[in-house]
């Protein structure tokens, strides 16, 4: 049986950490693969707040499917398809061949495809828990929020629920005061696991707290205003078990969430007490080799850190995967060189770039090379300059 195909690196997770990193890795001349599930928190962002010159009109879906496009138009390649497992090989992991790189450390086996790669990278998000209540989860980004940051200012001035019983619901509670006058807390009769320092603090705030069971949620009647730009109905309010109705314009549910690290926690990462993947400053895991951005590492949970996050582990590889500058004597030692630094080895990389690059071996420096050279020659990416189905709705 043939080897699988062999990357320099493989990205678990298509979402703006994973795409970023791998953008990246592609543009610093590392053969590199995405595997993308479908899913992630970005494919619930109905509109992206916060994203510094991208149009709120632009959604989640909208954003990872440009990316995806900017990231195969350099070289990266996309696979649409879950990751099941992440094995290592066995083998030195030294740089057995010469050519700056080593060889493949890890195996990951997806639903239809296997490949070897040099770097892992876990993208791969979380799920918020969702609250078990009739109808509403089909609100999710019309009224039904889990993030403050990012959707709190939409809410400004209207009636508000947070939906929860632990120490976050009670400060979300409390902080949405900085933005309306109107808040209550549904405990959807749990008892409060708050500590009692919250207790007083939240008792002295003027949040409504309400006890009772919720029990469904009701699309809002007001007509074509309220209806989002889809054309889907906006969350109206929510009905309790006490047979009462109350309006929101929106709320959060704050149950928390449940990272998905399975893959890497097998692998041998070390996790925080909160289940996320422990990183360093360059992303890099407690296992050589493996790095986490995103969402799965940490709770500040924005797009603009994912992305942010994925270009410092994207550069990270690139300085761990290639072996430039180096120090003079190590030079030296690779053989006769140039009298401008280079041996004997970039004279065969810079013949074979003359070559018909064989594309179809990757990880290859010179087609790597080659592809560089090609696309500089073609039109500049898009990106969002080019309009999206949809681009334009209000
Ligand atoms: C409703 C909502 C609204 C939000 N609004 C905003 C906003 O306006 N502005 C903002 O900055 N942030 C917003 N956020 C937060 C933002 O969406 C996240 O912070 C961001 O998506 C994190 O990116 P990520 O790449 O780390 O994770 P994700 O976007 O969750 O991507 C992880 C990806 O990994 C994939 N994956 C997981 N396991 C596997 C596997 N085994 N194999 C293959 N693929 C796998 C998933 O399918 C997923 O696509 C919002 C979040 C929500 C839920």
């Amino acid at each position: 049986m043939s080897d699988p195909p062999a990357y320099e690196v493989a990205v678990v997770g298509g979402g703006p950490a994973g795409l970023t990193t791998a953008l990246y890795t592609t543009r610093l001349g590392h053969r590199t693969v995405v595997f993308e599930k479908e899913g992630g928190r970005h494919a619930a962002v109905a509109h992206v707040h916060n994203l510094l010159g991208v149009s709120e009109s632009v959604s989640g879906a909208d954003l990872a499917s440009h990316a995806t496009d900017q990231l195969t138009h350099y070289g990266g390649d996309f696979y649409p398809d879950a990751v099941e497992s992440v094995t290592r090989l066995d083998g030195t992991g030294e740089d057995e061949d010469g050519d700056g790189t080593t060889g493949p450390r890890f195996r990951l086996e997806a639903v239809h495809a296997t490949v070897d790669a040099e770097r892992v990278v876990f993208a791969t998000g979380f799920r918020d828990r969702s609250p078990d209540v009739t109808d509403l989860e089909r609100f999710t980004g019309r009224g039904l929020h889990y993030c403050l940051h990012c959707d709190a200012y939409s809410l400004g001035d209207g009636s508000v629920f947070v939906l929860g019983h632990g120490e976050h619901a009670a400060r979300v509670a409390m902080t949405m005061l900085n933005f309306t006058a109107d808040v209550d807390l549904l405990l959807d009769g749990r008892e409060p696991e708050w500590s009692d320092e919250t207790d007083r603090q939240l008792a002295a705030h003027p949040v409504d707290r309400i006890d009772e069971t919720v029990v469904s949620a009701y699309a809002d009647g007001a007509g074509e205003d309220r209806t989002a730009s889809d054309g889907s109905p906006r969350l109206g309010g929510l009905a309790f078990a006490d047979g009462t109705e109350r309006d929101y314009l929106g709320g959060f549910a704050m149950y928390g969430s449940a990272y998905n690290a399975d893959l890497a926690e097998g692998l041998g990462c070390e996790l925080q007490d909160d289940g996320a993947i422990a990183v360093d400053e360059r992303r890099e895991t407690s296992v050589g080799g493996v790095y986490a951005v995103g969402d799965v590492t940490h709770g500040q949970n924005q797009t603009t850190i994912a992305i942010g996050d994925g270009a410092y582990a994207g550069i990270a590889i690139h300085k761990d995967l290639r072996p430039f500058p180096k120090p003079v004597d190590e030079l030296d030692a690779d053989g006769p060189g140039d009298a401008d630094g280079s041996s004997e080895r970039d004279s065969r990389v810079d013949a074979d770039l003359d070559a018909e690059p064989e594309l179809d071996v990757p990880g290859a420096a010179a087609d790597l090379r080659a592809r560089m050279r090609r696309v500089r020659d073609r039109e500049p990416q898009p990106g969002l300059r080019e309009p999206s189905p949809g681009w334009g709705r209000d």
